[in-house]
């Protein structure tokens, strides 16, 4: 299957020179040519397979040009070997009749790009090879908090490949940071950089965009990367957990064949939700997309209004992960929404570029609302959520999951749609248990290791071992760097190995 870029001016052969490329050279990301599509029969069978059969069924449409035996090693490295600590790896639980929450966080780093970043790495590594490249890989990565760890967990020990990730000093909970310093592997290298995220990820674009930097690289075998969640190699993962889902509901008798559903995602980069949009595309019944924002409701106007503009106040929430104000992966569904007019994409994304905004005409945005609702969930709305949720159902939900529960009680009393809903969660609660506690206990704890103690101790529910480990581990990397040397930074680890 070819991949085309939503700005028209390059074509992959396959999925794995779409995979290596990362982004395409005229600026825009990889799209599959065609859609492989998934009919209800399909859909049942799935019920009865594993996990990783059904990544396998779904992934095998897309990587035409990976043989079985590939496909077989990238899905048994990363969803096998107990990496996930539940064995259906993305889980259905249920709140009430028709209202479900889809747990895509028991993987090693307790966040759902785990699903993601676990297999990235032997996707990337099998298409290098594939693609007669003969460099060591070395991903770089800027970091707010999640990915980063996701990312150093998924590449740690996958041969041919190296990680560094560079975090801002003042920018990540304490948590996170205690997360990515404990980092065990060879293959990996962790350091602050002096200043905010801004400048952590201006400094990895430079550093990208560094000639004689390559070349330095190249003459010790080395070649650049990035592990961003505009790599197809990232967002392909995600479709399959929405048709697992879908299967599940089945399987357990709680839809019928073929029967609509709404699902819910709490919305940063549009990746996760755009996922979603490819499985309908295959032919999963989602009637109705829900996309949840926290105050940096960007999205929510957009969808409501077609004025998509980052011109606005930057809020730093209790939902980091979400704290986002250009949403990468809009680029793909708007090149599918609008016919596949990559002139039409050029021109809006050139409009964002240069303005920092742009407008959709009014038959694309009815487009986008037949399948699309928006809204966003305020602090205070997110906090009491976690309370409601908690007395209601027993059910500890983190802060990201709790914007999409409260976006999703806007729609219900809006629109009355009772259709069956899933609602996308994406962080363990312990992941974020300061605001977490905060909002269930009132009590303002600065310390989140203290945190996680306390909540475990009033509701009872344990912390994933992969957190609370950490607090016992070595601490392997100490440095911090200002944002003009990372380069040579890169240059200096570049290579080595740690013990
Ligand atoms: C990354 C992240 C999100 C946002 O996902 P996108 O794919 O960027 O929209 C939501 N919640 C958590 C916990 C995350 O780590």
């Amino acid at each position: 299957m070819k991949y085309q870029s939503s700005r028209g001016k390059n074509w992959c052969e396959g999925a794995a020179q779409a995979i290596k490329m990362g982004i395409s050279p005229d600026g825009g990301l990889f799209v599959p040519e065609n859609i492989p599509p998934m009919d209800i029969d399909i859909i049942k069978t799935m019920g009865q397979l594993n996990y990783q059969e059904r990544a396998r069924l779904i992934m095998a449409g897309y990587l035409e040009d990976f043989s079985k035996e590939e496909i077989e090693h990238c899905i048994s490295e990363a969803y096998g070997h107990d990496k996930f600590d539940h064995p259906q790896i993305a889980p259905i639980h249920q709140l009430e009749k028709d209202i479900y929450v889809q747990e895509l966080w028991h993987g090693p780093t307790c966040a759902f790009k785990d699903v993601a970043l676990q297999i990235l790495p032997h996707l990337l590594t099998v298409s290098m090879r594939k693609t007669g490249e003969q460099s060591q890989i070395l991903i770089l990565v800027a970091t707010s908090g999640d990915t980063g760890k996701a990312a150093l967990e998924g590449f740690r020990d996958v041969r041919g490949t190296s990680i560094i990730v560079f975090y801002p000093e003042e920018g990540v909970s304490e948590v996170q940071k205690r997360q990515m310093l404990t980092q065990e592997g060879e293959n990996v290298f962790v350091s602050a950089v002096k200043g905010n995220f801004d400048d952590a990820q201006n400094g990895v674009k430079s550093i990208f965009g560094d000639q004689q930097l390559a070349a330095q690289l190249f003459n010790k075998g080395i070649k650049l990367s990035s592990a961003n969640s505009i790599n197809w190699g990232r967002l392909l993962p995600q479709i399959v957990y929405y048709a697992s889902a879908y299967a599940d509901l089945l399987a357990d008798e709680k839809i019928s064949a073929g029967a609509p559903i709404n699902v819910v995602v709490p919305t940063g980069n549009f990746g996760n939700i755009l996922a979603a949009y490819y499985a309908r595309l295959m032919g999963v019944n989602i009637k109705r997309l829900i996309c949840a924002s926290n105050s940096n409701n960007v999205l929510t106007d957009f969808i409501n209004t077609g004025v998509y503009d980052r011109n606005r106040h930057f809020y730093k929430t209790i939902s980091p992960s979400m704290d986002i104000l250009i949403s990468s992966n809009l680029e793909r569904l708007l090149f599918e929404i609008c016919g596949r007019d990559a002139g039409r994409i050029s021109s809006w994304m050139e409009e964002l570029k240069n303005t920092g905004r742009y407008t959709v005409d009014e038959q694309l945005l009815s487009k986008v609302q037949e399948v699309f609702w928006a809204d966003y969930s305020s602090e205070l709305e997110t906090q009491q959520t976690i309370k409601k949720v908690w007395n209601k159902y027993n059910y500890l939900t983190d802060t990201h999951t709790a914007v999409g529960i409260n976006v999703y009680n806007k729609y219900l009393t809006r629109t009355s749609d009772t259709t069956p809903v899933v609602i996308a969660s994406t962080a363990s609660p312990y992941k974020f248990a300061g605001s977490v506690c905060q909002a269930l206990l009132d009590k303002s704890d600065t310390d989140e290791f203290k945190a996680i103690d306390e909540l475990e101790r009033y509701t009872g529910v344990a912390a994933p071992a992969a957190i609370k480990g950490i607090a016992g581990k070595a601490i392997r990397f100490s440095g911090c760097v200002d944002a003009a040397h990372m380069g040579q930074m890169v240059l200096r680890v570049a290579g080595q190995k740690r013990e």
